[in-house]
C-alpha cells in the first residue's frame, strides 16, 4: 500500500521560508528555460453566472527525479470578507516513475509564498540594485508576502502602500514587519510616483497605474491579473516598457496586461523581450540601462507549484512533518 503525505497551511509556511523559496523559484524558472520541465496552458473552469473559478495547473519535471504536479486552485473573491484566503485548493505531487500520489499540499500557502518568491527573483534580476523606494498597490495576502519577499532582495529605505479601501492600507502599514518604514498613502499615484520598484497585487479589472506616474528606471512586478479580462497597468506602460514574462505562451493566451496592449497599442509577441528564466540562464539580456522601465508580468506557473511541492515533500519527509495517510 502506498502512502500520501498531507501538508497543512502552517506546515507549508514553516517548511518553505521565503529565502529558500526565492532560490527554488530561480531554479524552477531556469529549468523551464532549459526545457527540463514542461507544462500545458492551465485550464480554467468558470461556470456562467459564478463569481468563483477553478483553475487546473498541471506540470512535469524530468530532473533531478521525474515528477508530475497538479495544482487545483479555487478562487473565491468573497473569501477575504469571510476571513479566508481567496485562493483555496491543493497541490498534488505524483511519483514520476509510477504515477503514485505522493503528497497533497495546501495550495493557498504555496501560492502566496511562491508568487512572491518569483517576483523577488524578477526584482533581483531586473530592478536597479540601488532601488530604495518600494510601492505596493494592494493590501491582501499577496501584498503581505511581497513586502517580505522584496525586502529579501533589495535594501529599501521605505515602502508606500495603497489599497482601494484606505483602512486596509492603514492596517497593512500598522501591522507590517519590515526593517524600513511602511506608510499608507491615499492614492495609487502617491504610492507610485518616484518609486523605484512597484508591485501591483490587486484584483482590479481596469488599470490602477498610469504610465505618466512611473519614473525612468522603475521596475514593476504586475502580479494581480492572471486572466485575459483583468489588468492593473495601462497599455501605454506595457508599450513603453521592456517587457519580461514568466512564460510567453501563457502571456499571449492569458494575460490581460498583454492582450489589452495588443488591442490598444498594437504591440505583438516580439514586444516580449524575454522570459524571466531566459534571463536567469543567460540566454536573454535583462535591463539595458538605469533609465529603462522594466515590467515583469507574472501569471503564475504550474512548474512553480511543482517545484515547491517537490521541495516540501522532501523536507517534510526528512523532518517528520505532516500527516502520512495510507492510500
Ligand atoms: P486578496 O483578496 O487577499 O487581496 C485583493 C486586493 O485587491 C485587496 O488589496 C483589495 O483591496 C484589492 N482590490 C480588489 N478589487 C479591487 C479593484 N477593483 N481595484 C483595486 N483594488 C482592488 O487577494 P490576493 O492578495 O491573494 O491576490 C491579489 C491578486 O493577485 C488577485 O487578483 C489574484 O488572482 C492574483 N494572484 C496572482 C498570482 C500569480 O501567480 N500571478 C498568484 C496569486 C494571486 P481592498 O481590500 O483595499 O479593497
Amino acid at each position: 500500500m502506498s502512502e500520501v503525505l498531507v501538508l497543512a497551511h502552517e506546515d507549508v509556511k514553516r517548511l518553505l521560508p521565503m529565502d529558500e523559496c526565492i532560490e527554488l523559484m530561480a531554479e524552477a524558472l531556469g529549468d523551464l528555460a532549459r526545457g527540463r520541465s514542461w507544462q500545458p496552458l492551465r485550464f480554467v473552469v468558470r461556470p456562467p453566472e459564478e463569481q468563483s473559478l477553478m483553475g487546473l495547473m498541471p506540470a512535469h519535471r524530468s530532473s533531478p527525479e521525474p515528477a508530475y504536479g497538479l495544482k487545483t486552485v479555487c478562487i473565491f473573491p468573497g473569501n477575504p470578507a469571510r476571513g479566508l484566503d481567496a485562493h483555496q485548493g491543493g497541490v498534488m505531487l505524483f511519483d514520476g516513475e509510477t504515477g503514485e500520489l505522493r503528497a497533497l499540499i495546501d495550495a493557498s500557502a504555496v501560492t502566496s509564498i511562491r508568487t512572491a518568491g518569483v517576483s523577488a527573483v524578477a526584482t533581483r534580476a531586473l530592478a536597479r540594485p540601488d532601488s530604495k523606494v518600494l510601492a505596493i498597490l494592494g493590501s491582501g495576502v499577496q501584498a503581505r508576502a511581497h513586502l517580505e519577499a522584496m525586502a529579501r532582495v533589495l535594501s529599501f529605505d521605505q515602502a508606500r502602500v495603497w489599497s482601494r479601501t484606505s483602512e486596509h492600507a492603514q492596517a497593512f502599514a500598522a501591522e507590517a514587519e519590515a526593517s524600513f518604514p511602511v506608510e499608507a498613502v491615499d492614492s495609487a499615484e502617491a504610492a507610485v510616483r518616484e518609486a523605484d520598484v512597484v508591485v501591483t497585487v490587486t484584483s482590479a479589472r481596469e488599470p490602477i497605474v498610469d504610465r505618466g506616474w512611473l519614473a525612468p528606471g522603475t521596475h514593476v512586478n504586475a502580479v494581480g491579473s492572471s486572466i485575459p479580462t483583468a489588468r492593473e497597468l495601462d497599455s501605454a506602460t506595457i508599450a513603453a516598457a521592456a517587457l519580461f514574462v514568466d512564460r510567453r505562451e501563457s502571456t499571449v493566451n492569458e494575460s490581460g496586461e498583454y492582450l489589452r496592449a495588443v488591442e490598444e497599442e498594437g504591440i505583438g509577441p516580439d514586444h516580449i523581450r524575454a522570459e524571466l528564466g531566459e534571463v536567469l540562464v543567460g540566454s536573454a539580456a535583462g535591463r539595458d540601462s538605469d533609465e529603462e522601465l522594466t515590467v515583469f508580468v507574472s501569471l503564475g506557473l504550474a512548474v512553480e507549484d511543482l517545484a515547491a511541492a517537490e521541495y516540501l515533500y522532501r523536507r517534510a519527509r526528512s523532518e517528520g512533518v505532516g500527516a502520512v495517510v495510507p492510500f
